[in-house]
């Protein structure tokens, strides 16, 4: 998980027990131009009852007091955002105390196997793009968390770089040797690819984050943005459900307060790498499903088969034995 980046101007006033700063114009693409789509106090309900049941009673509500849970969403870009959002004192308590990392990584413990096939494939595709030769890929994953991407893209013969602002996480990345760079180094490097998976939506600036980003990719080099589904929100918003749970219909949790603060549409994400210097790109649908562990018809019929081979050939080579 990344916080927001330390190059961030900060706003915080740091007078009496206030700790937020007030966002006065759209953080994706600086319009000036917005409509109020929900206003609530952080510590009155509904919203005092979901931080208390998201954060399992670790959030203490002194350190919201004042501060009101607005939802704006820019005329010009479509992005929801939240206009009060913790400043650098309030984030450090949300991301290092309210928020526990060994929770976090328990859960990460706990993942289906497809979460891991689906990173597989996704580095495939990138590997594949830029040519049979993996060794001079350079990848860096943003808000690398517990390094689970910058270990497969290893995997897959990458040069993976991870940013992370997490002690913990940084240490644990340390010990499965991965090389984690300063944000503030970014303009010493230049990759091939950069990922960004659940990130984007919790950046207080995510305009000037991405063309920081954009200013370390190679010529060639992309970008990916992962974000939550925003989908129709105001419509979600105006049902006010926050106790649907997390991927349901009527889910709230694209604006999550506190956390996700800013709910993006592709329009969005497209109006702010244009800022950005960046250019919207999609791979071929057919390098897309070549990449997957469907693959050509060909590849797909050996995978049927290679099972059956296994058992079943009699100058089959390959064994597993157990004790
Ligand atoms: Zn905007």
């Amino acid at each position: 998980m990344l916080k927001p980046q330390s190059n961030m101007k900060d706003r915080e006033t740091g007078t009496g027990s206030y700790h937020f700063v007030r966002r006065e114009a759209c953080p994706a693409c600086h319009g000036s131009r917005s409509r109020q789509v929900y206003e609530c106090s952080y510590t009155r309900a509904p919203i005092r009852e979901y931080l208390a049941n998201f954060y399992g009673g670790r959030i203490d509500f002194s350190y919201l007091d004042g501060a009101v849970f607005s939802l704006k969403k820019c005329e010009f870009c479509g992005l929801i955002y939240q206009e009060e959002i913790p400043g650098a004192f309030l984030m450090q308590k949300l991301y290092d105390e309210w928020i526990d990392p060994e929770t976090d990584r328990r859960k990460c413990g706990s993942r289906h196997i497809e979460y891991y096939a689906c990173i597989a494939q996704e580095i495939m595709k990138i590997v594949a793009h830029y040519g049979p030769d993996s060794s001079g890929l350079r990848v860096l994953d943003v808000g690398m968390g517990w390094g689970e991407w910058c270990r497969m893209a290893g995997a897959f013969g990458c040069q993976a770089f991870g940013v992370e602002l997490s002690e913990a996480r940084i240490a644990h990345a340390l010990q499965n040797n991965i090389d984690v760079i300063d944000w503030k180094d970014l303009r010493k490097h230049k990759f091939h690819f950069i990922n960004t998976e659940q990130v984007f939506e919790h950046l207080a600036c995510p305009l000037e984050s991405l063309t920081a980003l954009a200013s370390a990719l190679e010529d060639n080099g992309m970008i990916k943005i992962g974000v939550p589904n925003g989908g129709n929100m105001p419509a979600r918003l105006r049902k006010e459900n926050w106790n649907a749970p997390f991927g349901s219909r009527d889910s709230l949790n694209a604006v999550a307060p506190l956390e996700h603060i800013n709910c993006f549409t592709a329009n969005s994400i497209a109006r702010m790498g244009a800022l950005a210097g960046l250019q919207p790109f999609s791979f071929p649908l057919l390098h897309e499903y070549s990449c997957t562990f469907i693959g050509p018809v060909r590849t797909s019929l050996k995978a049927l088969l290679r099972p059956v081979y296994h058992r079943f050939h009699p100058i089959s080579h390959y064994l597993t034995l157990r004790k």
